[in-house]
């Protein structure tokens, strides 16, 4: 059973010392004792008291004045401000490590040094300073997580930015280029089909010369959006450029991926877009090629990139399969 104390808290009896946090419920006469043999440091504003890296020999309590602690040197932002009653220091004389961060003056300021041997006898004589200094601790500790935290979910928030389109909300050509190449190279080697199709909305220009840039946005968004429904879940889309979308359709062949090709051009024809693109009319041109053996990504891209273009020779809203292109040229 844990013996009861009386809690003695900010004890006035410690004058200037009641009201640091390392001295809390620490019994004043004890405190007094080990104080004595620590001395005080006057510092000026920009004085740098730890320097990240180096050895650290003492705590040093903030009696008046605040610092700072910084990861990286002075142009960056501060992690912490440090004010009076609180201490810094502390981690690389428990850890025996060097110090992790700078610390410097924010203004004139006076500190106590406790050099590393007090410390430890402060500990080994006081449950309640080691205690206290527990709980400092783990209040570092929460803050450092906290901080960690926040740094992911912007890592995160930069991963996917430099991943999505911002119109669309689909992945941008730069995700399409590496995840494209993985997934043929993989094909190959499974022996598996695959095909891309390459998507190009008709006239787009004359669609912003006449309803607006932003109606134009709309129309992308909802094009964006069916091709999106129009495909399995595994069939990623991506926004290749402008007004071109690409989609790699994984163990599908050159007929099977002909008509998804074919169905989502018909969605988009048939007026289906959703919101605030329904006031516009597009149709699309699509590309259709299966990756051949021996080709890489580039060269898929490439075959494409022809049919796609003769289906715009060819008249427009239509698809044209990479073994058909010699006969829509004929036919034109
Ligand atoms: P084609 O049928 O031959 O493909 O004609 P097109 O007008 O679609 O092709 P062109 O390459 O001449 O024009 C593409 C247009 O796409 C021009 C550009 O203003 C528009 N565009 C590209 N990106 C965006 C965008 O993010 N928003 C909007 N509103 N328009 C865009
Ligand atoms: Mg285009
Ligand atoms: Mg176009």
């Amino acid at each position: 059973m844990p013996i009861a104390r009386e809690a003695r808290g900010r004890d006035p009896e410690l004058g200037e010392f009641a009201h640091v946090d390392l001295l809390h419920d620490v019994d004043p006469g004890c405190a007094r004792r080990l104080l004595a043999g620590c001395a005080e440091l006057a510092v000026s504003t920009g004085t740098r008291v730890l320097e990240a890296g180096a050895d650290n020999d003492a705590v040093y309590l903030v009696l008046d004045g605040e610092l700072e602690v910084r990861l990286g040197e002075a142009d960056t932002a501060p992690v912490a401000r440090i004010g009076s009653g609180s201490c810094v220091g502390e981690l690389s004389i428990l850890s025996r490590l060097k110090v992790s961060a700078h610390v410097v003056a924010t203004r004139p300021s006076r500190l106590l040094v406790i050099p590393d041997a007090v410390v430890w006898e402060f500990i080994g004589a006081s449950h309640e300073f080691a205690a206290n200094l527990l709980r400092l601790l783990s209040g570092r500790v929460r803050e450092d997580n906290l901080r960690l935290r926040d740094s992911l979910d912007a890592q995160l928030r930069y991963q996917r930015a430099a991943k999505v389109d911002a119109v669309t909300g689909l992945y941008n050509r730069r995700w399409f280029d590496e995840v494209a190449a993985r997934q043929a190279q993989r094909a190959c080697t499974e022996g598996v089909p695959l095909s891309l199709l390459f998507i190009d909305i008709d006239h787009f220009k004359q669609v912003n010369d006449r309803h607006g840039h932003r109606a134009g946005d709309d129309a992308l968004r909802g094009v964006a959006d069916v091709l999106q429904a129009g495909v399995r879940p595994i069939d990623v889309v991506a926004r290749f450029g402008g007004e071109e979308f690409a989609t790699v359709l994984y163990g599908v062949n050159a007929a099977e991926a002909g008509q998804v090709a074919e169905r989502l051009r018909r969605d988009i024809a048939a007026h289906a877009l959703p919101g605030a693109a329904r006031a516009v009319r597009v149709t699309v041109s699509v590309g259709v090629a299966e990756l051949v053996p021996g080709e890489g990504i580039a060269e898929l891209i490439e075959a494409c990139d022809v049919a796609m273009y003769a289906a715009k020779g060819g008249g427009r809203n239509r698809v044209v399969t990479r073994g058909t292109i010699a006969a829509v040229a004929a036919a034109s």
